[in-house]
C-alpha cells in the first residue's frame, strides 16, 4: 500500500477499489438528497462536504437532488435555502434534479412489478400492516391480499392512480418475505395515497412513492455510482438492492446499478440536529428563526459569522466513520477560531462601557495614532483618535481588585492598547454607589505605548474615544442546551428541558471604533481582547449590530474545570 493509499478513508478506498476494478467504467457520480422540509444543518453540511469532496476529488461531480417524494411537508422555500446553503459551503452540482421528475417513470415501473407478480394492492389498515408484520421475534403474516391476481392489482393501482380512493384505504406493497429476519423485506410499502397539494407537481398525483422505493429507483436513473447515506439505512440496503434487481431485462436502469454506502451520522454536543426538531423551535418561539445564530442549521452558522472554510475543516476534522459518535461543539468552535485568527482584521470595541476622562489632556486635544490591523503586515494600517474621553470595558476596572489584578484600580497604571500609559487617579460614583467615570492621568511621555524610563506596566486594555465612537448593539451567545445530548432524556422527558435561557445576550451600549460604523453584513472582526464578531444583516449604515460569533478562547472549559 503507498503512503496516500494509508490516509484514504473508507469510503474512498471503497472507490479507489472500484476504480481499479472498472466496476463502473471508472466512472464516479455521486448525490446529495435532501428532503426539501427544512433548512440544512451541520450534519447535512458533513454529508454535502464528503458527496462533493468524493465528486470532486474522482471527477464524477455530484448531483444536488431533492428528494421531494413527501408533498405535506415540503415547501419552495426551503428548496432555495438549500440551494443557496450548498453553494455558500462552496460546492456547485452537476445537475439539480427533483424526485418529483420521476413520478411516471416510478409509477410506470411499479406496474412493472405488478405485472411481474412482484407488488401488490393491500386493504389492510396501518394497524393491521403493523400487526401483521410482526416484529424482531415474531414472524410476519401474509396479508390475505398477498395473492391477489395480477390483473386485479393492475386495476385496483390504476384507480388509486385515479384518484378513487381515500387515504390509507390501499397500499402498494413489495412482495418480498413476510418471515425474512430483516422488517424491510417483509412486503415493506412501495405507494401510499396522498390527497395533497406537491410544490411542484400540484394535484396531478395522489399516489406518492415510499422512500426505500423511490431512492434506489432515483440513484438508478440517474447513473449514480456510489449512494452514501447515514447507517440507519444499513438494513435498507438489501431492499435497495431489490427493487433495482427486479428490473431483470434492464428496460428500466442502466448497469451497473448503484450502490448503497452507509457511513455515522454526525452529531454534534449541546445542539439538536433534525430538521423536525429545528421546525419546533422556530414554530415555538425559541430562537428567532432558521437562521437565527444559536441554531445549528448553515444558515444559523453563517448569520454567527462561520465562514464556509471553518465548516469544511471541520467536516474534515470529524472525519468519515462508521461507527456512531458525538462531536464536540468546541471542535466546531475551534476550527472558526483557527480560520479567524488569521482573516479577521482587528478593531477596537467597548461592550459595557465605563467613562474614562483623562484629566491632563485638554479639551479638544486630539491624538491620531495608527494601529496595525492585523499582525500580518499585510493588513495595512488604520487611524485611531486618543482624546480626554473615553469608554473602557466595565470589566476591567476593580475597586478593590484581587490578587494579580493586572487591570485599571484606583492608583494602579495600566497601557491603553496603541496610546499611551495611564493611571487611576480618582473614582467617581453616582447616589447609588456605582461607579460611573474614572478620572485618570496620562504620561504623555508614553504616547505610542511605552514610558521611556521602561518601567514596567502589565495590562493592556482596548478603549474607543468617547465622541469618535460608533454606538453599536452586540448580541452574545451561549450554548442553546445546557446538556451535552439534549435529547437523552430521562423517560417521559421533553427534550426541551435542558433548553438554556441565557443562551442569548443583547447589548445596547457598546461603542465601537469608528472605523466599524459603516460595518456590512457579514464582514467579520477580532474585536481585541473579546472574541470574533460578524456584522449582522440587521446592521444599518451608522447603526451597525454584531454577533459574537466565538470568543477568543474556550470558557467553557475553565468552568467545567472549576465547577
Ligand atoms: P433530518 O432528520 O435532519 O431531516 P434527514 O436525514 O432526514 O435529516 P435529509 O434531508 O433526508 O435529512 O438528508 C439529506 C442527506 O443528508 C442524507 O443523505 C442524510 O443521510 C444526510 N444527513 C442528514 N443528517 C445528517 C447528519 N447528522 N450527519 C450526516 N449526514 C446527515
Ligand atoms: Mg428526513
Amino acid at each position: 500500500m503507498s503512503d496516500a493509499s494509508k490516509s484514504l478513508n473508507f469510503l474512498e478506498e471503497l472507490i479507489e477499489a472500484d476504480l481499479a476494478s472498472g466496476t463502473h467504467g471508472g466512472r464516479v457520480l455521486t448525490r446529495f438528497p435532501p428532503e426539501p422540509n427544512g433548512y440544512l444543518h451541520i450534519g447535512h453540511a458533513k454529508s454535502i462536504c464528503l458527496n462533493f469532496g468524493l465528486g470532486l476529488k474522482y471527477g464524477g461531480g455530484t448531483n444536488l437532488r431533492f428528494d421531494d417524494t413527501n408533498p405535506t411537508k415540503e415547501e419552495q422555500e426551503y428548496v432555495d435555502a438549500i440551494e443557496a446553503d450548498v453553494r455558500w459551503l462552496g460546492f456547485d452540482w452537476k445537475a439539480v434534479l427533483f424526485a418529483s421528475d420521476y413520478f411516471q417513470t416510478m409509477y410506470d415501473y411499479a406496474e412493472f412489478l405488478i405485472t411481474r407478480g412482484k407488488a401488490y394492492v393491500c386493504d389492510l389498515t396501518e394497524a393491521e400492516i403493523r400487526d401483521y408484520r410482526g416484529n424482531f421475534h415474531v414472524p410476519g403474516k401474509d396479508s390475505p391480499y398477498r395473492d391477489r391476481p395480477v390483473e386485479e392489482n393492475l386495476d385496483f393501482f390504476r384507480r388509486m392512480k385515479a384518484g378513487e380512493f381515500p387515504e390509507g384505504a390501499k397500499v402498494l406493497r413489495a412482495k418480498i418475505d413476510m418471515q425474512s429476519g430483516n422488517m424491510n423485506l417483509r412486503d415493506p410499502l412501495l405507494y401510499r395515497i396522498r390527497h395533497a397539494e406537491h410544490h411542484r407537481t400540484g394535484a396531478a398525483w395522489c399516489l406518492y412513492p415510499m422512500y426505500d422505493y423511490a431512492h434506489p429507483v432515483e440513484d438508478a436513473l440517474e447513473g449514480v455510482t456510489h449512494s452514501i447515506c447515514t447507517l440507519e439505512f444499513e438494513d435498507h440496503r438489501p431492499l435497495y438492492d431489490w427493487v433495482l434487481e427486479q428490473d431483470v431485462e434492464e428496460q428500466f436502469f442502466k448497469r451497473p446499478l448503484p450502490k448503497q454506502f452507509e457511513f455515522a451520522r454526525l452529531n454534534l454536543t449541546y445542539t439538536v440536529m433534525s430538521k423536525r426538531r429545528l421546525l419546533e423551535l422556530v414554530k415555538e418561539g425559541h430562537v428567532k428563526g432558521w437562521d437565527d445564530p444559536r441554531m445549528s442549521t448553515i444558515s444559523g452558522l453563517r448569520r454567527r459569522g462561520y465562514t464556509p472554510a471553518a465548516v469544511r475543516a471541520f467536516a474534515e476534522k470529524v472525519g468519515v466513520a462508521r461507527r456512531a459518535a458525538l462531536s464536540e461543539v468546541a471542535l466546531l468552535e475551534g476550527a472558526i477560531r483557527e480560520d479567524l485568527e488569521k482573516a479577521a482584521p482587528r478593531r477596537m470595541a467597548v461592550l459595557r462601557p465605563l467613562k474614562v476622562t483623562i484629566t491632563n489632556l485638554a479639551e479638544g486635544e486630539a491624538h491620531e495614532l495608527t494601529l496595525a490591523n492585523h499582525p500580518d503586515e499585510g493588513f495595512g494600517t488604520r487611524q485611531v483618535t486618543f482624546t480626554r474621553d473615553l469608554y473602557i470595558e466595565r470589566d476591567d476596572f476593580e475597586e478593590v481588585p484581587p490578587k494579580k489584578w493586572f487591570r485599571l484600580a484606583p492608583g494602579a497604571e495600566v497601557r491603553l492598547k496603541g496610546a499611551c500609559l495611564i493611571r487611576c487617579e480618582e473614582v467617581v460614583k453616582d447616589a447609588s454607589g456605582q461607579v460611573v467615570e474614572l478620572r485618570c492621568t496620562w504620561d504623555p511621555a508614553s504616547l505610542g505605548g511605552d514610558a521611556p524610563d521602561g518601567r514596567k506596566v502589565k495590562g493592556t486594555l482596548h478603549w474607543v474615544s468617547a465622541v469618535h465612537a460608533v454606538n453599536a448593539e452586540v448580541r452574545l451567545y451561549d450554548r442553546l442546551f445546557t446538556a451535552e445530548d439534549p435529547m437523552d432524556t430521562p423517560e417521559g422527558g421533553d427534550w426541551r428541558a435542558s433548553l438554556n435561557p441565557a443562551s442569548l445576550e443583547v447589548l445596547t451600549e457598546a461603542r465601537l471604533e469608528p472605523s466599524l460604523a459603516d460595518a456590512k453584513p457579514g464582514d467579520r472582526f477580532q474585536f481585541e481582547r473579546l472574541g470574533y464578531f460578524c456584522a449582522d444583516p440587521d446592521s444599518k449604515p451608522g447603526a451597525p449590530v454584531f454577533n459574537r460569533t466565538v470568543a477568543l478562547k474556550d470558557s467553557w472549559v475553565k468552568a467545567e474545570a472549576k465547577g
